[in-house]
């Protein structure tokens, strides 16, 4: 079974809460993960969105990413803390920013993402997959 992952923004307008298993964990260092993380890359877990249990509404940034398909990122409009993550290109599934997790122990990045995008001062663990860009398909 499951661990059962939960989380939320700093004020606690926005919570969440899944025991679904995540279909896959990656750091993404695109520009636009970046800018929304405010550091080197977004650390992004990635469940299935109907499995997500969701209090408060997040209000969405829209942006068509590098590959034509949008992302929207998600964030509490009282703290300005990103929490999730909406992929065009994958609507079945919904991303949850790791920082956000109330225990971030949980989160265990398989890959790194847009390592191309990569500022000389980030830092990859040796342990992860790396993809210049995004995922193929
Ligand atoms: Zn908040
Ligand atoms: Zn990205």
């Amino acid at each position: 079974m499951a661990a059962k992952l939960s989380g939320g923004c700093a004020c606690g307008a926005i919570r969440y809460e899944t025991s679904a298993d995540p279909v896959v964990m990656l750091n993404c260092h695109c520009r636009d993960c970046q800018r929304a993380s405010g550091a080197a890359y977004a650390a992004i877990m990635v469940v299935p969105k109907s499995a997500v249990q969701m209090q408060g509404e997040p209000r969405y940034h829209r942006i068509v990413g590098k590959g034509g398909k949008a992302v929207e990122r998600g964030f509490c409009t009282n703290c300005g803390n990103p929490v999730v993550a909406r992929l065009e290109r994958m609507p079945d599934l919904i991303g949850l920013q790791a920082g956000s997790l109330d225990d971030p122990a949980q989160y265990r990045p398989a890959m790194d993402i847009f390592t191309d995008s990569a500022p000389p001062w980030d830092c990859m663990s040796a342990e992860t997959k790396k993809l210049g860009q995004g995922l193929p398909g």
